[in-house]
């Protein structure tokens, strides 16, 4: 069991990799090794830094999806990859195949989508609004 998840991690991270590159690239960036993850230098990784925060203005959807990106690949750094980070429940598989950086469950995702003002405050305040239905 542990061995077959481990390898659908491997699956999604490879997913996240190649949609980062993506992103990357139409972000105006140089082609990134996607199987070479953490191979930039410190010199490097500070022009990146760099070239985002340009980017941020002339791309900025483009530059979330790759803060969503990144977020993904941090929750996959710390074993936390594929739960909903609202209410943590398994994120369904079917979803993280369609959307590999998806932060939140369905249920969660649409309740945000209604209430996208609420969003900032979730992290620290789960519980503190009712649920009406
Ligand atoms: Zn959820």
């Amino acid at each position: 069991m542990q061995g077959r998840k481990q390898m659908q991690i491997h699956a999604y991270q490879q997913l996240l990799l190649n949609e980062k590159a993506n992103v990357l690239a139409s972000l105006g960036f140089r082609p990134v090794a996607v199987a070479g993850e953490g191979r930039l230098g410190e010199e490097d990784q500070a022009q990146v830094s760099n070239d985002e925060f340009v980017s941020l203005r002339l791309n900025n959807l483009e530059y979330q999806k790759l803060r969503l990106l990144n977020a993904a690949l941090d929750r996959l750094r710390e074993g936390e990859y594929g739960i909903c980070t609202r209410c943590d429940k398994p994120i369904p598989s079917r979803r993280l195949q369609v959307l590999p950086w998806a932060k939140y469950c369905v249920p969660c995702q649409e309740h945000i989508m209604l209430n996208e003002a609420e969003e900032e405050f979730d992290a620290s305040s789960s519980g503190s609004f009712d649920e009406v239905h």
